[in-house]
């Protein structure tokens, strides 16, 4: 199934939760959360189901839709989870946050994970020294995230700078060059990984 292309707001209130996924917008009274906060549609302010299995595909649903995959993707990554050693949930978000539009958009150098995606695709960017424009690859420690020069320039990739440039970095990132590119110091915990799920609900709907 292709990656989901519409109105984002609807997918924070399906979840019943704020998921960021429109950079600015999202911390500003125009949130369509904050206004409505229920369920889009003809029954979304109706009695919600809560068996396990609706609770664990909920949460495989949230998860997909904060870092932007299709369903595809996401049981790719999940398959590659249970194949590393150690837990299998923690495997699968250290796994999602090594991606390069992650990682560009926990820099600071983009305002959401959808706007970090569309840039790399449209090559502002170097990884260790070389251009790159697959948001989908997956960092290393040590690895570099430069902005390209030329994109510097440019008065969006300026605009989205200075409003970034007070956002926090999670401590598994450094920013580096004066703020121009962003390394991989570590690999995350799960202490530093605050993607709102229960990650567990995910293993045990996979597991089925
Ligand atoms: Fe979600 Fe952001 Fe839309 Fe609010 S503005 S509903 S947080 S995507």
């Amino acid at each position: 199934m292709a990656r989901y292309t519409g109105p984002v707001c609807r997918l924070c209130r399906r979840e019943g939760e704020k998921l960021f996924l429109k950079g600015d917008r999202c911390y500003s009274d125009k949130c369509s959360f904050a206004v409505r906060a229920y369920a889009p549609g003809q029954h979304g302010q109706g009695r919600k189901k809560n068996s396990e299995y609706a609770t664990q595909f909920r949460m495989k649903q949230k998860a997909k839709r904060f870092y932007g995959l299709s369903e595809g993707q996401f049981h790719k990554y999940f398959v590659e989870a249970e194949r590393r050693q150690g837990v299998t949930g923690e495997n699968l978000l250290k796994i999602l946050e090594s991606r390069l539009d992650n990682v560009v958009y926990r820099l600071g150098f983009a305002s959401s994970r959808n706007e970090a995606r569309q840039l790399v695709l449209h090559n502002h960017f170097e990884l260790n020294g070389k251009k790159v424009n697959i948001p989908s690859i997956l960092l290393k420690v040590g690895d570099t995230v430069a902005i390209k020069s030329g994109s510097l320039q440019s008065e969006k990739m300026k605009a989205v700078l200075e409003a970034n440039a007070s956002k926090p970095v999670p401590a598994w990132l450094e920013r580096v060059s004066d703020g121009k590119a962003g390394k991989v110091a570590s690999i995350p915990t799960r202490e530093e990984i605050d993607t709102p799920v229960e990650e567990s609900l995910i293993v045990e709907l996979y597991s089925k």
